[in-house]
């Protein structure tokens, strides 16, 4: 049995689109007031254990009968954003990377609540009909089918004005048929993906397609906000009773959106071209194999072009993961030496080629090689 995640658009009307912006903002509140409470429990004695969630949780009858509000949330959801809080300072404190869990702000974009399926509360009523706790039944649209049990529900807003419930159902998936077939990867900038087979996979630059458009709005939207902070503190200078904010001008909001959505666009058209790629792998062969990411140079890079490689190479090791995982496949990351020197057919070292240098001949077996293609091969051929 594996978890997996089906993304729902739904249709709530204008009365639930209040009740479920109420409930991102019962879950907000709990957030930060969780959160401040745990800052100041650890300034006052940084001795003092860590909270679990369980502990959290029995301090939610207490919030509620001071803030008695509170008890129209939807009351799994507040359990689940103690464990996300609680899941964000153990993130914090195992990994480098990670800040401080922040306090949410309702001017946040993405806004987000999460609830638990029980009973009959949450539910698939037919084919285009859900009900979720409190809010009530809506239309929905699916883009894949619905099968296996309801576990929980992310209700979310998207930057663009739409909302979504991103469902987490168990099912049982059949592995796909073994191949025998092992394959090397090497992950590249102008070709994503090279493998050991000699197939070339390009880098696609969603981005450019879409860039005219996208360039046309974000200039409209640094104009607006410019103009915007000007009449805003023209406002404060004249001391007017209440000064405009920035939600306050329409069309800096439009611009706003409209660049938003253009960025929704572009990620959603990058995910798609990569599920592609990874099912294939995984249909196709047993054994997948690829550079352990940390070996490769992911060093903070101001070149679009890398950012968005290093991007999509993370995507591209996670989607393989839980592919491998669920279709019975197997996932190696291996550590790679000198794999674009290394000739994959006699082993000969011709010594460091320089990114320039495309193709090269072993002077001792005479194999031609493509550069990528070799590496590939020789990906294959390493050892985890
Ligand atoms: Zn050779």
């Amino acid at each position: 049995m594996v978890l997996k995640g089906i993304k729902l658009r739904i249709y709530p009307s204008p009365a639930q689109q209040l009740e479920i912006k109420l409930n991102f903002g019962y879950n907000r509140f709990v957030w930060n007031q969780m959160l401040n409470m745990m800052r100041n429990r650890h300034e006052n004695n940084p001795q003092a254990p860590f909270l679990n969630a369980f502990a959290l949780n029995s301090l939610l009858p207490a919030l509620k009968r001071e803030y008695p509000w509170l008890k129209e949330a939807e009351s799994t959801s507040l359990q689940s954003t103690c464990h996300d809080l609680v899941a964000a300072f153990q993130k914090f404190f195992k990994e480098t990377n990670v800040g401080f869990p922040k306090f949410k702000s309702r001017k946040f974009p993405k806004q987000s609540y999460n609830v638990k399926f029980s009973g009959t509360s949450l539910a698939i009523k037919s084919e285009h009909i859900i009900r979720i706790p409190k809010v009530g039944l809506m239309s929905f649209r699916a883009g894949s089918e619905i099968t296996g049990q309801l576990k929980s529900a992310t209700i979310k807003l998207s930057a663009t004005g739409k909302y979504y419930a991103v469902l987490l159902v168990e099912i049982e998936v059949l592995p796909f048929a073994k191949t025998s077939q092992a394959v090397g990867i090497d992950l590249g900038v102008t070709d994503l993906m090279i493998t050991s087979d000699g197939k070339k996979h390009p880098t696609i630059r969603f981005d450019k397609h879409l860039a005219k458009k996208k360039y046309y709005w974000e200039k409209r939207l640094a104009r607006r906000r410019r103009q915007a902070q000007k009449e805003i503190a023209w406002d404060h200078q004249n001391e007017v009773p209440a000064p405009r904010e920035l939600s306050d001008f329409k069309n800096y909001q439009q611009a706003k959106l409209m660049v938003a959505k253009y960025n929704e666009k572009i990620a959603n058209q990058r995910r798609n071209y990569l599920h592609q790629l990874t099912i294939q792998l995984v249909k196709q062969y047993d054994v997948i194999k690829i550079e352990d990411l940390k070996t490769k140079n992911l060093l903070k890079n101001h070149q679009l072009a890398r950012a968005i490689a290093n991007q999509s190479w993370r995507e591209i090791r996670r989607q393989l993961a839980y592919k491998c995982a669920w279709y019975g496949k197997q996932l190696v990351l291996v550590n790679p030496w000198k794999t674009s020197q290394l000739c994959a057919n006699c082993g000969y070292d011709d010594g460091k080629h320089g990114l320039s240098i495309r193709e090269w001949t072993c002077p001792n077996c005479k194999t031609n090689h493509d550069r990528d293609v070799n590496a590939a091969k020789n990906i294959l051929a390493a050892t985890a």
